[in-house]
């Protein structure tokens, strides 16, 4: 049996994932992910490099949008068969991908409006990357999987799921293809989490794998010491909470908000901040804790002992999830401190514009920003310093205090990844490093080779290979 890997995203950049393995008549898709860099967006709407009407089936490792999110495409040009993927992935995918193809719509009716306006018309019709319609049209088609347990994806190809420690639901996944003496494992680590992650368990070490994919989106760094969080979070609390104004916190909706909340009931618990009210102010971070909530299987030690005895972070105190667009501007009424935490993350949209709008020219208010923010978006330009922005429409001078907290990240870092693949018993047959700028991706394919003597390749977009 000959097997063949193609590398279709996510080579020697960080989004846009998509592996295809192939294996004499079984053609299996692992992730199927959207293009977000600027550079690459192009390829969005591009043709698949295969037909998705020859797909026996997509395995998918977590629900982030640079993983899943071209699937309704992929279902909308045909593909028939099975997404194999956890069930909380499933559910966070179904809210991620729905909360994309309204953005979609959207940004395709603003630029017809503009071609109007305008008088002008575009090369290409105006339409959406896909549609709510579409995406609701795909989700039939999640099969959900258990951890641990292979499944038959066609005859001699077997999958099996193993936790990721990255988001609730994240796998690593081992396909083996063939039988006997000419079986192969292959080892996809999608992202990679961290060990000791608020909420989630640590990732899985697996002990074998003949070839391995594995990320490098921090393949040439160290992150600081994950305990300073918590106290760098404490500081930032207790000094908004003595300037008297809010806490404005612009969040993602997936884990980085359930990890918010998680070292906020911490803090509390041990009586390291005042107990201030809490908001929970968007309503796709409330669908995707509701997720979490349901799902208290994957929760590590500290968290169910947490939940066990009715200390949930998401129980916390004076929280207030705020899911009606009435009970969001009923928030800007209240006087002292609250602790608003509020999505887009980067400030490119959502609720916490609205925030911004009412906190920014406050010297007694802070914005903390807890995540990546990417050049260009209004998040990065206060972060940078700006003296006035333009929100909505409207400049306003910044006149509240600007705060980072640097060490929230879901990616196992250069020292981790290496720890992670230290799992394997004997040294894999090859190594492929995905998932990372280049400059990443190199820096940890020479690290691999200098501390492991693997046989380590960094490719290209479109390379394809045949495994021995
Ligand atoms: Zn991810």
């Amino acid at each position: 049996m000959s097997i063949k890997l193609s590398f279709l995203g996510a080579a020697q950049n960080v989004t846009g994932s998509r592996h295809l393995l192939e294996a004499d008549r079984v053609r299996v898709l692992v992730d199927c992910g959207l293009y977000q860099e600027r550079k690459f967006r192009a390829r969005n709407w591009e043709a698949f490099p295969i037909s998705p009407k020859k797909l026996d089936a997509v395995l998918l490792t977590h629900a982030h949008l640079d993983h899943c999110g071209l699937l309704p495409k992929l279902v909308r040009e045909g593909f028939a068969g099975p997404i194999y993927c956890t069930a909380a992935t499933a559910e966070i995918a179904r809210i991620v991908l729905l909360d994309s193809a309204h953005i979609q719509e959207e940004d395709a009716e603003y630029k017809r409006r503009r071609h109007r306006r305008e008088g002008r018309k575009g090369p290409y019709p105006v339409v959406p990357l896909y549609t709510v319609a579409e995406t609701e049209a795909a989700l039939p088609q999640f099969s959900p999987v258990e951890y641990e347990q292979p499944v038959k994806i066609a005859r001699d190809v077997e999958a099996t799921f193993c936790e990721a420690g990255h988001i609730l639901g994240s796998s690593v996944i081992s396909v083996k293809v063939g039988s006997g003496r000419k079986e192969r494992a292959i080892l996809f680590s999608g992202d990679v989490g961290r060990r000791n992650m608020p909420i989630i368990q640590d990732p899985t070490r697996v002990k074998h794998a003949d070839y391995v994919l594995v990320e490098s989106t921090y393949g040439d760094r160290v992150h600081p010491d994950a305990e300073d969080v918590e106290n760098e979070l404490a500081r930032v609390v207790n000094a908004a909470k003595d300037a008297g104004g809010n806490l404005i916190i612009p969040s993602f909706a997936v884990e980085r908000s359930q990890d918010l909340l998680y070292h906020l009931n911490e803090l509390k618990l041990a009586k390291r901040i005042p107990d201030l009210r809490v908001f929970l102010d968007s309503p796709m971070a409330i669908n995707v804790t509701d997720v979490f909530e349901n799902h208290p299987e994957l929760f590590d030690e500290e968290m169910s002992r947490r939940v066990g005895r009715n200390r949930s972070p998401f129980e916390l105190r004076k929280l207030k999830m705020t899911r009606t667009a009435k009970e969001s501007k009923a928030i800007n009424r209240l006087r002292g401190t609250s602790v608003i935490i509020a999505g887009s993350g980067m400030c490119t949209g959502g609720r916490v514009k609205h925030h911004l709008v009412n906190n920014i020219t406050r010297p007694e208010s802070t914005i903390l920003f807890v995540g990546y923010q990417a050049v260009g978006t209004l998040g990065r330009i206060i972060l940078d310093g700006a003296e006035e922005v333009r929100i909505l429409g409207q400049r306003y001078p910044v006149k509240a205090r600007v705060e980072r907290i640097g060490g929230f990240s879901a990616h196992a870092d250069r020292d981790e990844l290496l720890s992670w693949l230290s799992g394997l018993r004997e040294a894999p047959r090859g190594v492929f490093v995905v998932h990372g700028e280049a400059k990443s991706a190199k820096h940890f394919g020479q690290y691999l080779r200098d501390k492991k003597g693997w046989n380590v390749t960094v490719p290209e977009y479109g390379d394809k290979v045949t495994l021995a």
